[in-house]
């Protein structure tokens, strides 16, 4: 051993001196430099290219900054490649300190990052490779289209980090050193062993000498030397791994937020600068793959930039570019009802299969905020057997305890479930990830697979060429697993072949994080679910229109409204964790859908029904129903009210149409109201409600089963206003603490008898909350039902506070019920373990319930989702006020109801999850009379069996209906109808035939499992 070059054992010394050589070896990959000249044009908006390319354009130099924040700017470039850089490989360097574009001759060709990205201070992406070995001389004409935000939009919260954005920092063209560059990642590669493996191990050490080696041996003005330092990493690397090693499958990804901290206009930018990119690094890294989520993202790429679109075609074609996710977009699995996610895989894999020729086997959910225990079977009924995220790994109380291992739904359907352990979606490929990933992994014991999903992400960019470079060089080195680039259905298919004596998670994946999103934005939450519901009616409508007065069947304004509000499901909009301009665009949306909805509904009607003098009464529920509803004007009711409508007693079928008169009863049961000088007594056949002045119900006695509901010394009813200051994640989080501190307990100043029966009974409230805001409600009775209504308006000016509405019930269970979709979940009521306190709030859809065996009492609501019930209070959150990154989230007037209903017998076994359904969507009567009396498609006869969706089939022929049992019980129901069909046939959520079904005449006897949905295709006679 030749003494000099002797290394000197002292690690850390060594790892210092390799870092201060890494960057001297980085900064040596481009040599010369030239600056371009560059001509500038603002633009009015996000214009179009052909728009940019005839604009006026004026010099600019170097050090400009640009601006305002959102404004777009575009660039031309035009320089000419100097005689004596023949041979030589030339980029085009560009920083704008923003998001950028490349266009060349009208195509995008690549996207730019530069500095003040929100990852790094450095630009992640500045270099475009503008020819492999000039010639000397080439003109080269570019242009830049570039987005003042970076990759995470504008800072909401803190300016001081916007103050980066906009600087033109860099415009030039470079030599670039490709001996230096390769150089430079095997160093990194070695460099990164030495520092990341287990100090101890054999590898580590290796891996200093070999790196500390090279250093030894760069003599930059020998090229010789650089060539014996590539031989030295080689022979490092070329040392292999046994045949136990972990194996790490790489997909590349970008994580593009369909919406977040910038607007779906930006989105669509998003998308052609990351696709634009992935597409360029195909052509150099053949063994790149690059997954694709999201059918939305797609589509907009297909109609806005179609050239672009047909490269990803070619790439698809190729297996590179991958198309997977089965989903419209990666939905909130909290919020949207059973329907809305069924039709973001209908839609999602309708897509798919249309544009690229196949369905995705997989679900890909990296980042959403809790995953629904409905999820596995409709994922199974919808061709998708593998499920991904990593989105657990940000729990608060509990770490996920397994990455891989079979996820079983409500029904009991299963499906593959993988969380790459990195813990994230944005991986940049480096040693330090690779190895942790392995460290982290949790099934070590039952596989040896993995997934690392590489590329930046959130908003949007992908994969780089310095992570391929990485990838490149770990495929098989001792002390790395072995990595491979892989699609996801090959991981996951390796996966399901390796994974030995797999673990089960039974139920929902509840996040322990994120909580306040179930309430964050109050406004997207009511548009989705009112259009949720009209899309419902709408289908239902057209659906008997189309049978009864053979009117076409609105297709596709029909699939264009579902869209929308698909789209308004993605995991950022609908959880409310967006800016401001989102909602603007989410609310005007809501708008169009619920407009649009109402003239297909009016046109179904209107097929329907005859010019006539009478009225229509409309049931879209598959219930019966008998309700106090207003009258139509001109009508004999049985109670005036103040509005001077008439009240009056109906009944109708499941999903039906009668004509109003024969629809009304006489009801003969009342319900009475006193007032004292303690407060109200309201009172019918079945209940006694006592309300205090104050607006709080102070008892509840339920007459038949002689039950008190409210726990004694108690208020229901009861309002509190708390603080609620996440230490981070504002318009996300809820935090366990906010209940230590209550700002406000609000009470009635004004209450009065606002009707007085005998079909109802109201009093009015109204009550300052907090500083600056105010309630009004009505608590209300009818002569016909347990159930009391409590119909609010707020004007909300909060700030960081928590409006909540209790219920102290006189109960005691050790679970509460909450409705999800299509079925129930049960909670604990209590904090025995990290997991019951994990889950201090929680998501619901229409109902949450809190009952003995015998008797219990559910809370309803007609826009809300968070819930929480703890010992025997069941509360309501109401009203959340965060400042970031919308700063006037939720300000300004709400409308919103909530009921709170006594029965007897437990939920699975009562009507709760029809009562619900009335509650939220009342009856209707419309003008006109039925062109024939019975207008009805179909009946059930189990109440659990809910008949929940009527539509035309996808392919024209006939109509598809949904059925699923609800209560969580083996049932034998009997499904019947009216109309003449050829044929019936069971088929999954894409409408595809799973059998032919024998009938007897119109009637059917259907078998089901606790929470089965079962899809029946009849088709047209
Ligand atoms: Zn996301």
């Amino acid at each position: 051993m030749n003494g000099d070059i002797c290394m000197q054992k002292h690690r850390d010394l060594t790892l210092k001196r390799l870092q201060t050589f890494q960057k001297l070896l980085e900064s040596k990959i481009y040599t010369k430099a030239m600056p371009v000249e560059l001509s500038h044009f603002a633009a009015p908006g996000r214009i179009k290219v052909e728009e940019a390319m005839h604009a006026q354009y004026q010099t600019v130099t170097l050090g400009t900054r640009f601006q305002p924040f959102w404004s777009t700017h575009w660039f031309k470039v035009h320089s000419i490649i100097p005689n004596d850089w023949e041979g030589q490989e030339v980029h085009f360097l560009w920083d704008s300190s923003s998001e950028a574009c490349i266009w060349v001759d009208g195509q995008p060709k690549q996207g730019l990052t530069g500095s003040n990205n929100g990852y790094s201070d450095d630009p992640v992406r500045s270099a475009f490779p503008v020819v492999l070995k000039a010639t000397g001389g080439e003109v080269v004409n570019l242009m830049v289209e570039a987005a003042m935000n970076n990759f995470f939009g504008i800072s909401t919260s803190d300016p001081r980090k916007n103050e980066g954005i906009g600087w033109l920092r860099q415009a030039e063209l470079a030599i670039f050193d490709r001996n230096v560059w390769n150089i430079y990642w095997d160093y990194v590669i070695v460099a990164d062993m030495a520092r990341y493996l287990p100090q101890d191990s054999p590898r580590a050490g290796q891996a200093l000498f070999a790196a500390n080696q090279m250093v030894n041996t760069i003599d930059w003005d020998d090229l010789t030397s650089f060539q014996l330092a590539r031989e030295i990493a080689a022979e490092f690397l070329s040392q292999t791994n046994g045949e136990g090693q972990h194996r790490l499958s790489v997909l590349g990804h970008a994580h593009i937020d369909t919406a977040w901290l910038w607007p779906i206009a930006e989105t669509k930018r998003k998308c052609v600068r990351t696709f634009s990119s992935a597409l360029n690094l195909m052509e150099s890294y053949p063994q790149f793959r690059f997954v694709c989520s999201q059918a939305q993202q797609l589509n907009w790429i297909k109609l806005e930039y179609p050239a672009l679109y047909q490269r990803i075609q070619k790439k698809v074609r190729a297996g590179q570019f991958i198309p997977a996710g089965g989903t419209w977009v990666e939905p909130d699995t909290n919020v949207p009802n059973g329907e809305s996610l069924v039709r973001q895989f209908l839609y999602g894999q309708k897509f798919f299969d249309q544009e690229f020729g196949a369905i995705s086997e997989i679900f890909w959910e990296p980042d959403v905020f809790g995953y629904s225990a409905a999820l596995p079977q409709i994922m199974r009924l919808a061709g998708v057997k593998y499920f991904l995220t990593q989105k657990l790994s940000w729990n608060e109380f509990n770490k996920p305890i397994r990455h891989s291992f079979l996820w079983e739904g409500l029904d009991g359907s299963r499906v593959l479930a993988h969380f790459p352990p990195v813990d994230t979606y944005n991986s940049l490929a480096t040693v330090k990830e690779v190895l942790f990933n392995v460290k982290n992994y949790q099934d070590h014991e039952r596989s040896k697979e993995s997934i690392l999903l590489y590329g930046y992400g959130d908003g949007g960019g992908g994969p780089s060429v310095e992570m391929l470079e990485q990838i490149a060089r770990m495929g098989n080195v001792d002390g790395l697993p072995l990595v491979e680039h892989r699609s996801p259905q090959d991981f996951f298919e390796r996966l399901e072949h390796d994974l030995k004596d797999p673990t089960v998670w039974v139920g929902e994946l509840y996040f322990e994080n994120h909580r306040g999103t179930y309430t964050s934005q109050a406004a997207v939450k009511l548009g989705n679910r009112r259009c949720e519901e009209k899309l419902h009616d709408v289908e239902f409508l057209s659906s008997l229109a189309m049978l009864f007065s053979k009117s076409p069947y609105p297709f596709e304004e029909l699939l264009e409204l579902w869209q929308q509000v698909l789209t308004n499901q993605f995991h950022d909009i609908l959880p409310g964790s967006s800016i401001a301009e989102v909602y603007q665009d989410a609310k005007a949306v809501y708008k169009e859908v619920l407009a649009n909805g109402d003239q297909l509904r009016k046109k179904a009607l209107k097929s329907l029904l005859k010019e006539s003098e009478g009225y229509t009464l409309v049931n879209t529920l598959g219930c019966r129903r008998l309700e106090v509803i207003p009258l139509p004007e001109g009508s004999s009711g049985q109670q005036v009210i103040d509005t001077g409508e008439i009240l009056g007693v109906v009944e109708i079928g499941p999903y039906q149409l009668q004509p109003l008169e024969t629809t009304k009863k006489q009801e003969n049961r009342i319900v009475q109201i006193i007032e004292d000088q303690h407060g109200f007594t309201l009172e019918n056949d079945f209940v006694q409600v006592k309300i205090n002045m104050n607006g709080q119900i102070t008892s509840l006695i339920e007459k038949t089963n002689h039950r008190q509901c409210i726990a004694i010394h108690e208020f229901a009813n009861q309002f509190v206003l708390y603080e609620d200051l996440p230490y981070d994640y504002d318009a996300w989080n809820a935090d366990i603490y906010y209940a230590e501190k209550i700002k406000h307990r609000p009470v009635a100043n004004q209450i009065r008898i606002v009707e007085s029966g005998p079909l109802r009974v109201k009093i009015a409230l109204e009550m300052k909350v907090g500083k600056e805001s105010t309630l009004k409600q009505t608590i209300s009775l009818t002569a016909i039902s347990t159930q009391i209504d409590f119909e609010t308006w707020v004007e909300w000016q909060e700030s960081h506070s928590f409006l909540r509405v209790l219920f102290p019930l006189n109960l005691r269970s050790s679970f509460a019920t909450y409705e999800t979709q299509y079925g129930w979940v049960q909670r604990p009521t209590h904090y025995n373990t990290s997991f019951d306190l994990a889950q201090f709030e929680v998501p619901a859809q229409r109902w949450a319930d809190f009952s003995e065996p015998d008797f219990g009492i559910s809370l309803l609501n007609n826009c809300k989702y968070g819930y929480a019930c703890h010992g025997s209070v069941l509360s309501l959150s109401l009203l959340r006020a965060p400042k970031d990154p919308d700063p006037n989230a939720d300000m300004g007037a709400h409308h919103f109801s909530y009921a709170l209903w006594p029965h007897a017998l437990t939920p699975q076994l009562s009507t709760v999850w029809w009562q619900a359904a009335q509650f939220n969507q009342p009856l209707q009567f419309v003008k006109g009379l039925p062109v024939q009396n019975d207008l009805q498609l179909f009946m059930v006869n189990a109440p659990n069996i809910i008949l929940d969706t009527i539509k035309a089939a996808e392919d024209g022929d006939g109509i598809v209906i949904r059925m699923v049992e609800v209560a969580g019980i083996h049932t034998k129901s009997v499904l019947y109808w009216k109309n003449e069909f050829l044929l019936v046939e069971t088929c999954d959520l894409l409408e595809r035939k799973l059998e032919s079904v024998a009938h007897s005449g119109k009637k059917l006897e259907i078998d089901f499992k606790p929470f089965e949905i079962i899809s029946l295709h009849f088709h047209a006679d």
